[in-house]
């Protein structure tokens, strides 16, 4: 088992480190000679991969987790790992909106906003009038996305 052990030195800073404790003994210091604040938790090392699970390798006298090459206490044990695995991203889908041509009510101009790249595009003629490009249609989507 690995601790996390924090206690005021004598300048009065926070002093921070890992030490390893055997297993289904009770974590125990003196706390003689360590100050007036001791805290001690649970420790483990943090492993972020997307698919392949941490493995402990021991190269030239040190301890590594890999495939990320971290090195570790010697102690470390793999439950001494904790695995996170970041969030698969999720693809976005274009926001479309519909609108009917306020001159021809049989009209209709699609108005589409792309969240991965963040641009709009729209196929009503006031795209190519509007000298940013963008008409009123655009603008409106961009007020409601943004
Ligand atoms: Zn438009």
């Amino acid at each position: 088992m690995l601790y996390e052990f924090s206690n005021h030195n004598k300048h009065g800073n926070i002093r921070t480190r890992i030490v390893s404790w055997p297993k289904g003994k009770a974590f125990g210091i003196n706390p003689k000679g360590f100050g007036n604040f001791i805290a001690v938790r649970v420790f483990k090392y943090e492993y972020h991969h997307e698919i392949n699970p941490p493995s402990l390798a021991n190269i030239g006298g040190k301890r590594y987790i890999l495939p990320t090459w971290q090195e570790v206490l010697p102690e470390t044990e793999l439950s001494d790992i904790k695995w996170i695995k970041p969030k698969p991203k999720v693809k976005q889908e274009p926001i479309v909106e519909i609108s009917a041509s306020s001159s021809d009510p049989n009209k209709t101009y699609k108005t589409v906003y792309y969240p991965e790249s963040g641009k709009f595009h729209c196929n009503c003629p006031g795209r190519w009038r509007a000298f940013d490009g963008k008409c009123k249609h655009i603008k409106a989507l961009e007020k409601k996305v943004k």
